[in-house]
């Protein structure tokens, strides 16, 4: 038998990594893709917004749920599911709508791994069911690549914190619910970094809207942080040990981001060849 007739249905070569599994997964979302997003794009990527029912209706999908914990509303899964979910939501060709309908792919496995049992329980269920929005912020004004010197401190005062600081460029930072902030908590350098839950009504937290280049339909903001008190609890994994978390998200966010850029680059060579 030749390669092609050995080809699973969506035309790819035999693999060791996708199953048919894999390839029904991707027939349900290439449908979703084409029914629900690509009539929309052009639309919300002018209007620099989506509607926020599209949350509920991508995990009605299967779309929100994929590697999380099913205790808390999650469907485990190996990373090719992930891989196959960003090449297929790369046709509707606007990166700026997969960046804040996912971005709870980077703001919420932080929770899912190193928060305590209270966090998972309440903040997972609700963004997986798409009903809360998911951000992750790491970046600030002065930087992003050096996540080792960030600036935001969160100072302890008895059975709380004291958030000082702002963030820059961050993914659905204007409509998330819930944020994953990293902050100083100890010294200078990777060791004194941690990992905060913000609710987003924490009185002397507010948000900028950002306009950009591109990603027009993603919503991107700058937050402030005005002597924001946090509960203790709201740690995400132990106190000046947040740096890891950040790395192995980073990790993950990497492999999806290259996904994407593959499924984005075969949208211009197929629009290049028509
Ligand atoms: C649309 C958009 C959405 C984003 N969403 C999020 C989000 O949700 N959450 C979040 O936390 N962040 C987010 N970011 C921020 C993103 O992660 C940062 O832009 C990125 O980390 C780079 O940081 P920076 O822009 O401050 O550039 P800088 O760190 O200032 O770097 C500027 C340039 O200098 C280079 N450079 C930096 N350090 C060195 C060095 N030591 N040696 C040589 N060259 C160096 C860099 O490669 C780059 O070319 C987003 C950014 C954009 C544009």
């Amino acid at each position: 038998m030749s390669l092609a007739e050995q080809a699973i249905p969506s035309g790819r070569p035999p693999s060791p990594f996708y199953t048919e599994e894999h390839e029904a997964f991707r027939s349900t979302v290439r449908r979703f893709v084409e029914r629900e997003l690509m009539p929309h794009v052009d639309q919300w990527d002018e209007a620099e917004e989506f509607p926020r029912e599209l949350y509920r209706k991508a995990s009605a999908a299967g779309l929100l749920q994929l590697g999380f914990p099913e205790e808390y509303g999650g469907v485990p899964t190996d990373p090719f599911f992930g891989i196959v979910k960003a090449e297929e939501m790369a046709r509707h060709g606007s990166g700026g709508l997969n960046a804040s309908l996912n971005s709870h792919t980077i703001g919420s496995p932080p929770i899912a791994a190193l928060g305590p049992e209270w966090m998972k329980r309440k903040v997972l269920p609700e963004v997986l069911a798409g009903e809360k929005i998911s951000a992750l912020a790491i970046t600030e004004p002065s930087g992003g690549s050096d996540v080792a010197n960030l600036k935001t401190t969160a100072r302890r005062e008895g059975d709380h914190y004291v958030v000082n600081g702002s963030k820059m460029f961050i993914t659905s930072g204007m409509r998330a619910d819930y944020y994953t902030v990293a902050v100083r908590t100890g010294g200078p350098g990777a060791g004194g970094v941690s990992l905060l839950l913000i609710e987003r009504d924490r009185e002397g937290f507010a948000r900028t809207k950002l306009k950009k280049m591109g990603w027009w339909a993603s919503d991107t903001a700058q937050l402030f942080f005005d002597n924001v008190k946090v509960p203790v609890e709201n740690l995400i994994g132990e106190e000046n040990r947040g740096f890891i978390g950040i790395m192995l998200n980073f990790n993950s966010e990497r492999l999806g981001m290259a996904a994407g850029a593959c499924g984005y680059a075969k949208v211009c060579l197929d629009e290049a060849i028509a």
